[in-house]
């Protein structure tokens, strides 16, 4: 098994690691920083040594590095490094996703039924929700309130019966609805605000997602719309 180390600290753009299968097109290494796409994610890019790295993706449990030519062998001694700047847009993405979802949820007592975290703009999915132009205000004012006040976020693991034993009633359904098999659980936490299962890679405090400008709403089917938006 790989060890994920951006799991551990997201902010790690370079490291070293060791190549434990080669395959034509891929490796799988001993450890990475590679972000696989996955959860609204899109795949970090970067290089393996000098090979571009094209996409990372989780197969069966595996980690592929896909490459544009591969000359790796087993056993190769490698240094990885990641597209950061990239990477930290899609951080500062990815916790801005968080933070709508939960003010969302508050307010207005919807949920997210879907999401694509990209650099330039995001998508997210509501239902029900059929915001009205004051609502949509209303969501910006919050979130940019929330960036202001640098709110610290935790990444843990804890396990699925304490966390539903904890956790505010708004949010069980997120926990609960996880696999039974999942016995542990990573949570992101914005202080005072959300508690979330999350794979994923963000930023350690709201004052670094910068402020929201929602650039519009589009209906996408009964009670459900989508907001797209961009971070300043
Ligand atoms: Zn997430």
């Amino acid at each position: 098994m790989t060890i994920l180390l951006y799991q551990e600290d997201s902010y790690l753009a370079e490291t070293d690691a060791r190549v434990v299968d080669s395959e034509e097109n891929y490796i799988i290494l001993d450890k990475t920083i590679f972000y696989p796409t996955s959860g609204g994610q899109i795949s970090d890019k970067g290089t393996i040594n000098d090979v571009v790295v094209l996409e990372v993706k989780k197969e069966l449990g595996q980690i592929k590095h896909f490459l544009q030519e591969n000359h790796f062998k087993k056993r190769d001694a490698v240094h990885l490094k990641i597209n950061w700047d990239l990477r930290y847009k899609y951080m500062r993405m990815h916790s801005a996703q968080h933070l709508i979802s939960a003010i969302i949820l508050d307010k207005c007592g919807a949920e997210t039924c879907g999401n694509q975290i990209s650099d330039e703009t995001s998508r997210l999915d509501f239902t029900p929700f059929n915001p009205t132009e004051q609502q949509l205000k209303d969501i910006t004012l919050e979130f940019n309130k929330l960036v202001n006040e640098k709110l610290p976020i935790t990444v843990y693991t804890i396990s699925r019966d304490e966390v539903l034993a904890t956790v505010n009633p708004a949010r069980r359904k997120l926990f609960s609805r996880l696999p039974e098999s999942i016995k542990e659980i990573r949570v992101i936490e914005v202080q005072d605000l959300d508690k979330c299962p999350c794979g994923g890679t963000h930023v350690k405090n709201t004052e670094e997602i910068g402020h929201i400008n929602i650039i519009k709403t589009q209906n996408k089917g009964k009670d459900v719309t989508r907001l797209i938006f961009e971070l300043e």
